[in-house]
């Protein structure tokens, strides 16, 4: 499922490729996503100028002229690619193109998901305070608020597990699966820990490694463990380089115990019991 380094490495993409440009023609194939799109949703857009790229969380919001935003979120195993005439068009897979969009240099961008659990709609930017998905999400992991004092008093009396806590969109938006497993393990912290027993100086590694993880997979262009391919169509490249995620039997790259696997909230979680307590 793509976290935050993805969404972000696509944003990165779609920013410098397609800012300035414009809708001239939209095909909805198949409207049954998470949330069905909206039957005008098509006429809506064309005509539509992409003024920038943002992102919030693990949802892109591209900003159009005239006021509106297109929320796009990739779900499970989503993507949204640019793809030029006579170029980019070998390697994706056209029955899980469910939206294209013609832009208006001749352009696609197409909206790929096989098991159809991203979303896809257009939010009036005076309406982006009650949207729904967006209400309640926790700070950003970039953002100053996300410290070791903020991590203190969400984590004070909690008696769930320290990883459910990071993936918790209400705690920090964008960290899912797989870069809790790696926070944790570079933070020595154990993923089963009770959020509430995890000590001040533990929790000062993780509000200091979680932007840096997440920085360098932004920087390899994302994980691509099943789907997940970037702006261009290429899966990201930060897979070789994760120390404990999918390694269970493995030796751990610091010390050389085999990785575990646990599940901790019906989600595999991966550490090493040398490494972290
Ligand atoms: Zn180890």
């Amino acid at each position: 499922m793509p976290e935050l380094p993805e969404v972000e490495s696509l944003r990165r993409i779609l920013a410098a490729s397609a800012t300035g440009r414009s809708f001239i023609a939209a095909i909805v194939r198949e409207p049954r996503l998470r949330r069905a799109v909206t039957p005008d949703f098509a006429a809506s857009i064309i005509g539509r100028t992409i003024e920038t790229v943002g992102r919030r969380a693990k949802y892109l919001m591209i900003e159009l002229g005239g006021g509106d935003l297109l929320m796009v979120h990739l779900g499970m195993s989503g993507s949204l690619t640019h793809r030029r005439a006579g170029r980019d068009n070998e390697p994706f897979d056209p029955r899980h193109d469910h939206l294209e969009f013609t832009l208006d240099d001749g352009s696609r961008l197409v909206y790929n998901d096989p098991r159809r659990f991203g979303l896809i709609k257009l939010v009036a930017r005076a309406d982006l305070a009650a949207i729904a998905e967006l209400r309640g999400l926790g700070p950003e992991p970039f953002a100053a608020e996300f410290c070791t004092d903020y991590l203190w008093r969400v984590t004070r009396g909690r008696r769930g597990a320290i990883k459910n806590l990071l993936m918790d969109q209400r705690i920090v938006a964008g960290v899912g699966n797989i870069y809790a497993s790696e926070i944790l393990f570079r933070a020595r912290v154990r993923p089963t820990r009770r959020a509430g027993k995890v000590t001040r100086a533990e929790l000062a590694r993780i509000a200091a490694i979680t932007p840096a993880v997440l920085h360098e997979a932004i920087g390899s262009g994302g994980t691509t463990f099943r789907s997940y391919r970037d702006g261009r169509g290429q899966p990201g490249r930060y897979a070789p380089r994760l120390l404990v995620y999918d390694r269970e039997g493995q030796p751990c790259r610091e010390c050389a115990t085999p990785i575990r696997a646990v599940t901790v909230g019906q989600r595999s979680s991966f550490y090493c019991p040398h490494c972290q307590k």
